[in-house]
This record gives C-alpha cells, structure tokens and sequence, in this order.
C-alpha cells in the first residue's frame, strides 16, 4: 500500500481567486446576465479562477466584432509583414510570461508545472513560425493560357473563424489555431474550454498589448451548448476550427454543414506503440511509458495501446513495469512530477470505470489500477492491463487517462492488423531496428503520424491531423495558414475579346 500522496497548497490558495472578463471588439466585458463559472485546481481543490460566463448574447457581439473588423478594419487589409510584427511581438510577450501561463495551465488542468513550461515555450516557436508564413503566403499565376490571358489565384483570408478548443493542452492547442487564422488575415472568436480558460484570456491580454486592433480576436468563456454551438451555427462565421472529442467534433460538422462552413476538426485518438523484438528495448520501453502516462494519458496522442511482440513480451513488460514504478506521481506544481491530476472527479470516474471493465472482460491488471489517496485533489496510479483483445472496449475506445492496454502479435501484418483496428487514425509509434519493419509499419498504418524509433515529438513544421475519425484536415506545417484562406481565380483578358458566343 503507497504512502498516501501530500500534496502542498500553493501560494495561490491563499489569495482570491483571479478573475477573468470575455473579450469583445477589445473591451474586456461581464457577461450580461452576469453569469460566472468557476475553477478549481483539481490537484489542490481551491478555486484559482472565475470567468464571466457568455451565453447566445455574447455570442453575438462577438461575432459581430469579429466581422466588423473583417469587413471594415485594418487587420484583413495590412502588409502581411506588419501583421507578422504583431505575431513576433506576441510570440516575445507570450515568452516573457511563460512562468504565470504555465503555472494558471498546470493550477487549472492538474498537469505537471514543467511540463507545462515546455508547452508555453513551444507555443512561442509555434507563433514564431506563424509569423513566417503570413510573409511567405502567396498564390499562383498563369501566363501559359495563351497570349489574351493571364490567369491569377489568389489567397484571400476566409473571414470570421470560431475556433474551439479543449482542456487538455490549453495553450498549446489555441496556439496551433490562432497565429495561423492572424497570419491569413482573418477574424477570430475563440471558446476554451470552460475548465481551462484563463490562460487563453491571458493570450488575449497579450494580443491588445502587442497591437491587435480591437475585434480582430474576441475570447468566450463558457459552456459547449451555450456559447461552442451558435459560434458553429452563425451565418457570420465561414470558418469552424475545432479540437476536441470525436463525438462533439461529429455534432460540431453536422450543425456547421447547414450553412456549409469550412470546417477542420482535430479529435481523438487511440495510439498504438508497436514493438518488435529487434529494437532498442530500453528506448522503446521508456517511450511506452512516456506515451502512455504523459500529461495522465489525457492526450490525443497518447500511445494507449502498446503492440508488442510475444516473443518479448514478458521480459520487455517487465522493464515497462519497473519504469512505470519510477514515474513521480502527485503534485502538479513540484517540479519532479510527470504525471499530475485528473481534470475531474466524473473524469477519473469514468477513466476508473473503463480499468474495472477491462478486469471483468477477462484482462488483467498488471500494475496500478487504483485511485491514489491523497490530502486533497484527484490522481490516478499509472495502470498498466494485460491480455487485452482487440474486441474489448479498453482496446478500442479512447480512455483518457494513465492506462496503457497490452496487446501482443507474431507477425508483421498481425501487428498492422491490431493498429489499424480502430475507428480512430491519429498517430502510432514503431520500434525497430530493421529499416524494411519501420518502413512496413510507416506505410501500412492508417493515422496522420507516425514515429519511428521516436515517440510524441511535434514540430510546427510538420503538418498534423489525423485520418479516419480522428479528424479532418490539418494543422501545423507550411499550409498551415492556407487553410484559413480562399481561393480567388482572377483571369485577365487583354485586347479584343474573341469568340462570340451569339453573333
Ligand atoms: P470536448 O469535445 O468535450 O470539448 C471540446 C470543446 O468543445 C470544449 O471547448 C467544449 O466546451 C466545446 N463543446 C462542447 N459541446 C459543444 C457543442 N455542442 N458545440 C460546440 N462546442 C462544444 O473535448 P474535451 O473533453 O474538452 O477534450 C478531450 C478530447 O479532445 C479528447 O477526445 C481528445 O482526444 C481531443 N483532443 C484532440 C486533439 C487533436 O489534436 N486531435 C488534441 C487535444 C485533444
């Protein structure tokens, strides 16, 4: 029986709460009704914030801020080096408050303060990148369409884009949606999670004082139902970028079709790390451990399922085990800690729900697989489950949480098989030292990354998304900002028009 955790109150508890106003046409604002909606830290159980709560009317004026400073404002209308000045200049405010994001991140979603420092500094590089691509953004020419014409497409910002995101990457995941909107040009109004907003306000704080005209970004806290749907269902809005659930990105698509908007939507995931015997087991096995308990396994990349070959099985898990023994569970501020709080009592609830399942379906716990007692806040041990088949619900559903599912193969197309056995496609990790097995495996499973000898690294370079339900389109990457763009065809005719049509 484990030590029960101890977990420190911060500095923070003992002050009132932050409070935070929505952000509309560059004023900060109540909610009208007056509603708020408050966090508490759920490693430590204080309050750390409040939030003016949006509702339909906030909605509203937002989107309308936002269109008015797409229609008639600067921002649309600006070199796209002075807007990549705006970009840089955030990128630099976003860097000199990295300590104060991280830490409202790590108070407000339970994850580890050191991770969540090399979030917000990879945030920083991600703005940075950004801002290169409004300067290198461009459209094509046609001089090859015979000698009256010259054909010219443009790429023009898409106008008013929603964009929503989730809990578990806060800064991060508003990071990888909004530089790239600016950088096109375009208007904004951004919902985050309703349990993880402040940083975003912070975000927005920053914007203003970097000298983003007033309207360009508006920021909603609030519900999904009051505040995510009518940005997804205004006439106003052309654009929906959105990163969440499967089952939220399925009803965010039908609502947005009714008026056909764009929509790019990052959803979730069921990963798998395949093993084979020839790899570099110590590595892999550190990887394993990393994909399948970083930020608690609340990640859409999260390694969930590890495919490993029988042969090794036994020994291989062994040292999984013994890694898994060593990961520093407990208080999200402390700087040792890699595996933080649940987000919520009903999330570790069901994250527990789907562990005990997995008992009765005929797999076995292997190690962890309890609530972690401590003074205050929720944690969950590291579980690992063995002799799960593909047709249980633990290998199949995305669980959410420190829990990796054990799966093992003989053959190269077997592991392929369990892989790609899901409805989801967002990523999966091979360890081999066999060029022929990484490439087999590289080319053969269905999802939008896939690592090779490495786990969980991002680039903003390179493009990210995910096949099958784990979502539609991508971030990241040199097309990044293209996406929030239209395609214009302009043809010029020079000289007497010829061919008729009548006459
Ligand atoms: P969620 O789908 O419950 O909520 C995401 C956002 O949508 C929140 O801001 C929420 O308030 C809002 N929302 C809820 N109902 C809505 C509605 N009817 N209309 C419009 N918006 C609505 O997801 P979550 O629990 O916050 O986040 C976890 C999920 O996000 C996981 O499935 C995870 O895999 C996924 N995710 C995916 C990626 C990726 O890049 N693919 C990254 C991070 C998280």
């Amino acid at each position: 029986m484990n030590a029960p955790l101890k977990i420190a109150m911060p500095a923070e508890a003992a002050e009132a709460p932050k409070g935070y106003k929505l952000l509309i046409d560059g004023k900060h604002v109540d909610a009208r009704d007056g509603r708020t909606i408050a966090r508490n830290s759920p490693g430590h159980g204080f309050t750390v914030s409040h939030y003016a709560q949006a509702g339909e009317a906030e909605v509203e004026a937002a989107v309308l801020a936002a269109h008015r400073a797409f229609e008639t404002g600067p921002w649309p209308r600006m070199k796209a080096a002075e807007r990549a000045a705006i970009l840089l200049k955030a990128a630099d405010l976003i860097g000199g408050r990295l300590e104060e994001i991280a830490r409202l991140d790590a108070l407000e979603s339970g994850k580890p303060i050191a991770q969540a420092r090399g979030e917000i500094g990879g945030a920083v590089d991600i703005w940075r990148y950004a801002a290169s691509l409004a300067r290198t953004l461009h459209g094509e020419t046609y001089a090859n369409l015979g000698d009256a014409m010259l054909g010219v497409v443009l790429r023009e910002p898409i106008g008013v884009v929603s964009i929503i995101t989730p809990w578990n990457f806060p800064f991060l995941i508003v990071s990888q949606k909004l530089p790239f909107a600016l950088a096109a040009g375009c208007t904004a109004v951004v919902k985050p999670s309703e349990m993880t907003s402040a940083s975003t306000f912070v975000l927005g704080d920053i914007l203003m004082q970097a000298g983003l005209p007033a309207g360009v970004v508006n920021i909603l806290a609030g519900l999904g139902t009051d505040v995510g749907a009518p940005m997804v269902s205004h006439p106003l809005v052309e654009m929906v970028s959105f990163t969440g659930s499967t089952r939220v990105g399925k009803m965010t698509m039908a609502s947005a079709a009714q008026s056909l908007k764009k929509v790019s939507m990052e959803l979730g995931g069921k990963n798998g790390q395949i093993v084979f015997q020839d790899a570099d087991l110590e590595a892999a096995a550190d990887a394993a451990v990393f994909g399948g308990f970083f930020n608690a396994g609340e990640c859409c990349n999260a390694g969930s399922r590890l495919i490993v070959h029988e042969a090794i099985a036994d020994d291989f898990l062994s040292t999984v085990k013994a890694l898994t023994a060593r990961v520093t569970v407990g208080d999200p501020l402390d700087d040792q800690t890699k595996v933080g709080a649940m987000i919520s009592s009903d999330h570790l609830a069901k994250v527990a729900g789907y562990v005990a399942a997995a008992a009765t379906e005929g797999s076995s716990i292997y190690s962890g697989g309890k609530q972690l007692a401590s003074n205050i806040g929720q944690y969950l041990d590291p579980t690992i489950i063995r002799g799960v088949t593909e047709d249980m619900a633990i290998a199949r559903e995305e669980v959410f949480g420190p829990v990796l599912s054990v799966l093992t193969f003989e053959s190269i197309e077997k592991a392929l098989h369990i892989a790609n056995n899901t409805p989801y496609g967002l990523s999966a990790g091979v360890w081999s030292a066999s060029i022929d097995t990484c490439m087999s495996v590289a080319r053969g499973v269905r999802s939008g990354t896939v690592w090779v000898n490495t786990f969980m690294e991002g680039y903003p370079e390179l493009p990210f998304g995910g096949y099958k339900q784990s979502g539609l389109g991508r971030e990241l990457g040199k097309r990044a900002v293209e996406d929030y763009t239209e395609e214009k065809t302009i043809q010029f005719h020079r000289g007497q028009r010829t061919g008729w049509w009548v006459g």
